[in-house]
């Protein structure tokens, strides 16, 4: 466990400690101070099995990059909104107060019908159906295969972390929390293609290898291509090990400008600083300056290397790590999460 995760957890110790003798917990505030607004769904009647029940869930949200909108392609990208999973609900929503979430990635925690409903309703806002669509055992590689329909839908996926394709109509997925889901297209030849970039698939240059591949099947010319860098965790909240900077500077000319330094807070002695009133003096936290990646301006410059317009890549703005409240966050939320999906459409026959 890292030192931001232990911290976490020690606040959460803490909290529970202080509800358990009786204490009112403080209500779950967004960064900005603001609670949350997220539509709740109306309460159902009892069910039977309560467990298992999907609750009436409002519609999933569709996020949606103006790049890609504008040349046609249908896409989106998912947020924890309007589904029917309850494992990774909001903690301070007990029983059937929870809102249903939109979890798409077959996790340990939630229920495979569940799953395949909240894939099944996402699909179903964005094409009006539910097309065949290819997704990746994801493995953090460089592994980039051109995919056809015969792919599509099978229990038993292909491993790797990027898809191109021109079949007409065929949807590739990938699904993230905190990683950065890359969509590119080439609205002339009619080709798309879809990145899950870790920090261990960009250092291995999965985009540009992913362009490369699609000027290699398809023709493409990078100019034509149109890219959008989805929500992902932002340079703000993704801390990172030395290790990390020294693969980035080993492969990159540009390293330097993905990291910046970071001092941080003790988020426990923030909110409690009575239980530190004998700890060593201030200035000797022991906690130095951190480090801090950004993976998506990574990505972004892979793009533009491999002969991308700046104009056509969009770049989401939302950090998955900052708004726990829109977005799944591995790294928020202690590796226990669902997945949200980035989903894009080869353009079908007209
Ligand atoms: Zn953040």
């Amino acid at each position: 466990m890292d030192a931001s995760a232990s911290n976490v957890a020690s606040l959460q110790a803490i909290d529970d400690l202080l509800s358990y003798a009786g204490l009112r917990r403080e209500p779950r505030q967004r960064r900005d101070g603001q609670r949350s607004t997220r539509a709740r769904p109306e309460r159902t009647q009892a069910p039977a099995t309560q467990q298992q029940a999907p609750l009436r869930a409002a519609a999933p949200e569709v996020l949606r990059a103006e790049g890609l909108a504008n040349v046609g392609i249908a896409h989106g990208f998912s947020t924890r909104a309007g589904g029917m999973s309850t494992a990774y609900s909001l903690r301070e929503l007990p029983g059937p107060d929870r809102p249903g979430e939109l979890n798409v990635g077959f996790t340990a925690e939630d229920v495979r019908e569940h799953v395949q409903g909240n894939r099944a309703r996402f699909l179903q806002k964005i094409y009006g159906a539910v097309p065949p669509m290819v997704t990746l055992k994801q493995i953090h590689s460089a592994l980039v295969y051109r995919v056809d329909r015969a792919q599509a839908d099978k229990s038993t996926t292909l491993a790797g972390d990027g898809m191109i394709t021109d079949e007409p109509g065929l949807l590739l997925g990938v699904t993230t929390a905190d990683c950065v889901p890359v969509l590119v297209a080439d609205p002339k030849r009619g080709a798309v293609g879809a990145f899950h970039a870790g920090w261990r698939g960009t250092v291995r240059r999965i985009v540009e290898r992913g362009v490369g591949r699609m000027r290699m099947e398809f023709g493409s010319a990078p100019e034509d291509l149109v890219a959008s860098i989805g929500p992902a965790i932002r340079s703000c909240c993704y801390r990172v090990g030395d290790e990390v900077e020294a693969e980035f500077g080993s492969q990159f000319l540009y390293a330097e400008k993905l990291f910046s330094e970071a001092v941080e807070g003790d988020p426990v002695r923030e909110k409690y600083p009575m239980l530190f009133l004998s700890a060593r003096a201030p200035g000797h936290s022991g906690l130095g300056p951190a480090l801090h990646l950004d993976l998506q301006e990574a990505n972004r410059l892979q793009l533009l290397d491999a002969g991308l317009r700046a104009e056509a890549v969009d770049v989401s703005g939302q950090c998955t790590s900052c708004r726990t409240d829109l977005f799944f966050s591995y790294r928020a939320e202690h590796g226990v999460t669902g997945r949200m999906l980035a989903v894009i459409q080869a353009p079908p026959r007209a």
